[in-house]
């Protein structure tokens, strides 16, 4: 099965309001442009040089998603070239973000990152954090809170992620209630390749796809 293959293939298979992020995260230019000519029309990218070499051969064919770890001195260059920050976790990061945002006259949707499994380790919010987060940051008038976003803890069994991702769309669906102003709750990213099935029956709207399009392994 080629790129273009399984790109068609996921598309056939979500649901309509469901949209397929590519993570092409190690992937080359080409393996990317591949991905966008088969119709993916959002990248995922960890990290702001290989998705800068990508957006080369890309451009805005394609709309660009970070979904790595966004450091302070890499936010000028990433608010020029993404559509949509889905890993935002802290105030101070909203606030660079705010302020390289100012002059571009450009408003950043963000989706806030949510470290459901509760791992020291890991980066993200805590859930019961996020709402007094999103207070804060709705306050920045060019950073627009638009969802929620989350990995899990990972696992050898995918349905170990249920748990955590029923968490994640339950946090979101309060949210969306409380109608935070200036946020909108709209996307629920979540889900990779071993797991977007059972995040499709938890209500993720975003899946984040990489092995299963470019390792060309499964059905
Ligand atoms: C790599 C990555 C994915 C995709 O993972 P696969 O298992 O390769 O599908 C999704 N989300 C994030 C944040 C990633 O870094």
């Amino acid at each position: 099965m080629s790129i273009g293959d399984n790109v068609r293939r996921l598309l056939k298979e979500l649901p309509e309001e469901v949209q397929l992020l590519v993570a092409a995260k190690g992937r080359t230019p080409a393996q990317v442009m591949e991905a966008v000519a088969a119709g993916a029309g959002i990248i995922g990218e960890n990290y702001v040089q290989e998705a800068e070499e990508a957006f080369a051969a890309v451009g805005r064919k394609a709309r660009w998603h970070f979904i790595g770890h966004l450091q302070r001195n890499k936010v000028k260059k990433a608010v020029s070239l993404f559509d949509m920050v889905e890993t935002l976790d802290s105030v101070a990061l909203a606030a660079e973000i705010e302020k390289k945002c100012l002059p571009l006259g450009k408003e950043m949707p963000v989706l806030i990152e949510v470290n459901s499994g509760r791992e020291r380790q890991k980066t993200g919010v805590l859930p019961e954090d996020a709402a007094g987060i999103i207070e804060q940051i709705s306050g920045l008038p060019h950073v627009k809170v638009m969802g929620l976003m989350t990995m899990g803890p990972l696992s050898g069994d995918p349905e170990d992620a249920r748990p955590y991702f029923r968490e994640t769309r339950q946090l979101f669906t309060a949210l969306r209630q409380r109608g935070l102003p200036g946020t909108e709750m709209r996307y629920l990213s979540m889900g990779m390749s071993a797991s977007y099935r059972i995040a499709l029956e938890e209500g993720a709207n975003i899946v984040r796809i990489g092995t299963r399009i470019f390792d060309c392994a499964g059905q």
